[in-house]
């Protein structure tokens, strides 16, 4: 990758940065934000004590998939473990986004997983929550990247936040607001119905996997048909 296009992808991981703050998914320093540059080893991440509107191009820092550090005058994201550690064990991911973005945080709190409530597919794919563990450590990015398996696209941090993956860093952004968006939904169903909801049925799900999995998720014909399997060995 040239100079060029690296600086061009250290404006998006600070464009990124920036909105996380504008959505309020954070507060004070929480939260980082990540890109793997691509075909290398190499993963653009927010430095460790700004707050995320303060991130610029200049302040991030380059590191390779081990966590070392290659470029950049500060401290990298103290969750860069969990960032280099899906990147190692997801090829597909190129971006990743962890907040702290109170509805689905609180929905991990009350131990209540997002549910597949409105048609989409990637609360179909699912985002489990992972049981607590000290943020910052190898033992949360293991755990996390467990939970995110082989297709998933986010995980609730219990007790802590969310973690969003996708191909780049705004495709994880759009995820990290896409939970946002479903947990608040859920939440206000769930006050409504007096906690009763209705979620889409396992056929529903399988319907919707069948017919725009593979144009809108990217995962191939048989993959899906693994999941439908595993959905339906749930039942
Ligand atoms: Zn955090």
């Amino acid at each position: 990758m040239s100079k060029k296009e690296i600086k061009e992808l250290k404006q998006r991981v600070a464009r990124i940065c920036n909105l996380v703050w504008e959505n309020r998914l954070v507060t004070a320093t929480g939260g980082n934000v990540s890109a793997r540059v691509p075909n290398t080893n190499y993963v653009i991440i927010k430095p460790s004590g700004f707050h995320m509107y303060d991130v610029t191009p200049d302040n991030l820092i380059i590191v390779d998939v081990y966590g070392k550090i290659v470029e950049g005058n500060f401290k990298p994201s103290s969750e860069t473990p969990m960032h280099t550690t899906v990147y190692r064990n997801r090829q597909d991911v190129g971006g990743i986004v962890h907040t702290h973005q109170a509805y689905a945080t609180a929905l991990g709190i009350a131990n209540m997983p997002i549910q597949p409530i409105v048609i989409g597919l990637k609360p179909v794919l699912g985002f489990p929550i992972v049981p607590y563990v000290l943020g910052g450590t190898q033992e949360l990015a293991d755990a996390a990247v467990k939970g995110l398996g082989k297709h998933r696209l986010g995980v609730i941090l219990q007790n802590h936040g969310i973690l969003a993956v996708g191909s780049d860093v705004e495709d994880a952004f759009e995820t990290a607001l896409y939970m946002e968006e479903l947990a608040k939904t859920q939440f206000i169903a769930m006050l409504a119905g007096k906690g009763k909801i209705r979620t889409l049925t396992t056929e529903e799900q399988k319907e919707l996997l069948e017919k725009y999995g593979e144009e809108y998720l990217g995962i191939e014909k048989s993959e899906i048909q693994n999941i439908i399997r595993k959905m339906e060995a749930k039942e």
